[in-house]
């Protein structure tokens, strides 16, 4: 199991989630972020840190959004070529 990143990240660019996490886990697109469900230990780290409670362990995400797990795991395996998401982003960048 990994953590999850779900439909209140869309549009979020202020990225307090990704300071925190000890495996750089994040990745990006103009959505929103995504959790690498292989590099992800369950810390429990970044889900207190997103403003918006986007962040759920996989087992605990409301069935509404039951999508999102493998949603992150597919954006995830696109997106890698592009890097991680390690830093801070300003707002609307
Ligand atoms: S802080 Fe929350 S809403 Fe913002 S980028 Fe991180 S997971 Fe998404
Ligand atoms: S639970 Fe921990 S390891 Fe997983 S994405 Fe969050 S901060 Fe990173």
């Amino acid at each position: 199991m990994a953590h999850v990143v779900t439909q209140p990240c869309v549009g979020c660019k202020y990225t307090d989630c990704v300071v925190v996490c000890p495996m750089e886990c994040f990745y990006g697109d103009a959505t929103q972020l995504y959790i690498d469900p292989d590099d992800c230990i369950d810390c429990g780290a970044c889900a207190p840190e997103c403003p918006v409670e986007a962040i759920y362990l996989g087992t605990d995400v409301p069935e509404r959004w039951a999508g999102y797990v493998a949603l992150n795991a597919d954006r995830v395996r696109a997106l890698k070529p592009h890097g991680r998401v390690t830093e801070k982003q300003p707002r609307g960048a």
